[in-house]
């Protein structure tokens, strides 16, 4: 198979950083195009890129000269790490010249005919693109993945919600500072501290979810009917987010169930044979004080789903921790997992 040529937009930030540096090597994709904001625009990555992760700049992409986001490139696949202000006019108008478009961006999550995709959660959403392109005329397409808050989160309850169908989920996060991208949180507003605030998120934590859980009739997406409330917090952590849940469901669900089902809980065929497929989806512990963000957030090369504490709760049935890598999972490995499903599917 022919590697798809892919571009990268944001690539100097904290998203954009995780996607140069997952696909250094990847069998299916090959970067051919680095973008950033007027700071950057002429300047070679390895120089204009303040790298964050552990290690070097990877070499591929250190002699790349940064372009404007709206370029035309040459690659069939695009991965936004655009602030989403940004994204909302560039990434429609790529799409309309033939880019096919894995967003990280909250511009078009909301469009009815743009899926918010989780491969091992809602595959099948993937054919809401031929009513998208049709609508709208476009050549090319926008699939959006979650904010980083509700993706460990969803994969979990996908598993619960197929075998128990939950009714309502009372949700707290935890969140780290690379969420908010870089620089982000001043260290002063965040040492010794922990913010009770985050921009926009809770909202999404508590509609998010409900899309990727619900179906496709064939012309829309019927959204799960369930109501969530959230509370969401920044807290002095590097990576991962960890989110805490108690969830009520139609019928009366043991702790021990609950944890069998998401011990069991498998990917579709198309999805599991992906190159950035973790195994298993969703990693149950049973210590009493895990996961914790800077013991398990690498599980599953970071792509995994962690879950611990599973328990009852004395208000709704069972409350358990989950905890999902924000800038992987979350981030660029889940858009990287929807451009693989893509072209595994077919459609770049
Ligand atoms: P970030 O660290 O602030 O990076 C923003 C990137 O966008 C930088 O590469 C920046 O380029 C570029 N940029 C800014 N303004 C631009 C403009 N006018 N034109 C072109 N490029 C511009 O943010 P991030 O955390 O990587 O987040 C990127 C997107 O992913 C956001 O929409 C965010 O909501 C979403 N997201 C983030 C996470 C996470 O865990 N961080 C998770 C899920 C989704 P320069 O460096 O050249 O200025």
């Amino acid at each position: 198979m022919s590697k798809t040529k892919v571009a990268i937009l944001g690539a100097t930030g904290a998203v954009g950083q995780r996607f140069v540096q997952l696909l250094e090597n990847h069998p299916w994709f090959e970067v051919s195009a680095l973008t950033g904001s007027e700071r950057s625009v002429g300047k070679k990555f390895g120089e204009v890129c303040n790298w964050i992760l552990p290690g070097s700049v990877p070499e591929y992409a250190r002699g790349m000269t940064v372009i404007p986001s709206d370029s035309d490139f040459d690659a069939r696949l695009i991965f936004s790490a655009l602030p989403s202000h940004h994204a909302r006019d560039l990434e429609p108008a790529l799409a309309k010249k033939g880019y096919a478009i894995c967003s990280n961006a909250s511009a078009c999550r909301t469009w009815d005919d743009v899926p918010i995709l989780i491969p091992e959660v809602n595959a099948d959403h993937t054919r809401l693109i031929d009513i998208q392109r049709k609508q709208r005329g476009w050549s090319g397409f926008i699939v959006t993945n979650p904010n980083c808050t509700s993706t460990g989160l969803t994969i979990a309850f996908r598993a619960l919600h197929n075998a128990f169908r939950i009714k309502r989920a009372f949700i707290v996060s935890m969140q780290a500072l690379s969420g908010a991208g870089y620089p982000g949180v001043p260290s002063l507003n965040i040492l010794d501290n922990v913010i009770p605030y985050i921009g926009g998120e809770e909202e999404k934590v508590e509609r998010e979810p409900l899309k990727m859980l619900g179906t496709f009739n064939g012309q829309k997406i019927e959204f799960a009917p369930m109501t969530f409330s959230a509370h969401t917090n920044r807290v002095a952590v590097t990576d991962g987010h960890l989110v805490v849940s108690s969830v009520e469901f139609e019928t009366i669900v043991t702790p021990e169930e609950a944890k069998r089902t998401m011990i069991d809980f498998e990917a579709p065929e198309i999805v599991a044979g992906l190159p950035s497929a973790p195994k298993p989806v969703i990693v149950v512990r049973d210590e009493s004080d895990r996961p914790q963000p800077r013991r398990d957030r690498d599980e599953g090369e970071g792509m995994a789903s962690v879950v611990g504490r599973v328990r009852p709760d004395p208000i709704f049935h069972i409350k358990f921790a989950n905890l999902a890598h924000n800038t992987i999972r979350g981030a660029a490995g889940g858009a990287i997992l929807n451009g693989e499903l893509l072209k595994a599917e077919g459609r770049i």
